[in-house]
């Protein structure tokens, strides 16, 4: 949790600012707020890091994935390619917004492939909400290939990879909308809250409306403006907003760090047999906010997992069996369980949730163990971290050579 490891004096004057002039709303009031406007300010640090046109901060990562699938044009009975790896909120995003999910292959990338995609397109495809898992990104080159040969609406939701770039460009811009979270586990927190971006105006502009109840935010009397679409609230407060700003500016510091760390502790790693990595399309962009290990296989890797809690190893992830990531435990999607209907309920889906065949996903996530990289490390953390790992590793496999 980077972010959540460097917080102090700056958040807390931040906050004080607010606090100071008690506008916690974001928007208006403008004579009692005495030029105080943190979401303006946060949204104005996420352009500074990604480049983005536009940004929209939101409450959170959740509710900026719906903005940005609302402002994409993705609505009832759209047909969405999602993959079974990522935080649930990305397929929970896709069926309230009415759309029909249709889970797809990842790859050793962690993210959706252009091969599992390929797969599961039919004519009825609008678009893809593609995930950029534990830090690092998909392979974009051969994404955005399908995307414009099939032309469909690609979303992003770059949950989990603020800062992280391919090729030069950042990640939650390649498609018509993208987003971040910044929760209490992102690399950068405001408590809750989440940012859509976009470098389309008419997509920023339907976002802004979106997540506050179609107001168009023209002029300073809230109660005399119009409402060019219907909304709903997904405003961040002043206090988040005001917390999110100071964390995202220590985001290219982060980043530094945490490669430093996850460069050494890869190194360190690197010769020991059973271990390998999750492939990082492009390196260079990585946020290393995790080292993803690849072991030989799913019995392997659960084998390595009881050694590591027995050895009391922590600061890692084993998604194949945690209750959020991954499909196999998400029985109230599979199921379709509701508290009142939604569309694709009544619409019907062209896969059978309960029964999907994803054997590349479940070889992938079976031999994943994902290390929380710690941007607070010293060098001597990360030697001490490394040898115990390399010990249960070593155990495991020994055992299974022998
Ligand atoms: C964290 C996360 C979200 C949800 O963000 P919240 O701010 O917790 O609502 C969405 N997608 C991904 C990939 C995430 O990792």
């Amino acid at each position: 949790m980077p972010g959540s490891e460097l917080f102090g004096a700056e958040e807390q004057k931040e906050v004080n600012d607010v606090m100071g002039t008690g506008i916690l709303f974001r928007y208006n009031h403008d004579h009692l707020r005495n030029g105080i406007w943190k979401a303006r300010e946060f949204e104005a640090e996420v352009k500074k890091i990604t480049h983005a046109k536009y940004a929209h901060a939101v409450s959170s990562g959740s509710t900026a994935v719906a903005c940005a699938l609302a402002a994409a044009g993705i609505g009832t009975g759209d047909e969405v390619i999602v993959p079974p790896f990522t935080y649930a909120a990305s397929v929970e995003a896709v069926l309230f917004a009415g759309a029909i999910p249709v889970f797809a292959e990842v790859d050793e990338t962690l993210c959706l492939s252009a091969e599992g995609i390929k797969k599961v397109l039919t004519p009825k495809t609008k678009g893809i909400c593609l995930v950029h898992m534990c830090g690092s990104m998909a392979n974009m080159d051969e994404i955005m290939a399908i995307v414009h040969e099939h032309n469909l609406v690609l979303v992003e939701d770059a949950g989990q990879a603020f800062g992280a770039s391919y090729k030069g460009t950042q990640v939650g811009l390649f498609g018509k909308t993208g987003c971040y979270s910044f929760d209490f586990f992102k690399i950068a927190t405001a408590g809750e809250g989440g940012v859509m971006v976009t470098n389309d105006e008419a997509a920023y502009k339907l976002a802004d409306s979106y997540s506050d109840h179609g107001h168009d935010h023209i002029g300073n009397n809230r109660g005399m403006e119009q409402h060019p679409i219907i909304g709903f609230n997904y405003r961040i407060s002043e206090l988040h907003a005001a917390i999110g700003k100071v964390q995202t500016s220590r985001v290219p510091d982060i980043i530094q760090r945490n490669n430093k760390n996850k460069k050494l502790l890869t190194e360190l790693l690197s010769k020991k047999e059973g271990i390998s990595f999750a492939t990082i399309a492009d390196p260079a962009g990585d946020s290393a906010t995790f080292l993803n290990l690849l072991l030989p296989d799913t019995t392997t890797a659960q084998a390595i997992v009881e050694e590591f809690n027995k050895a009391g190893v922590t600061g890692f992830n084993y998604w194949y069996t945690n209750m959020y990531h991954f499909i196999n435990q998400w029985d109230h999607i599979k199921e379709l369980k509701t508290a009142a209907r939604l569309p694709v309920e009544i619409l019907g889906a062209p896969q059978d949730y309960t029964k999907l065949d994803l054997p590349k996903s479940q070889e992938v996530i079976g031999r994943l163990i994902s290390f929380g990289i710690r941007c607070t490390w010293t060098e001597e953390e990360v030697h001490t971290l490394a040898k115990n790992i390399a010990a249960c590793v070593e155990k495991v496999v020994v055992l299974i050579d022998s």
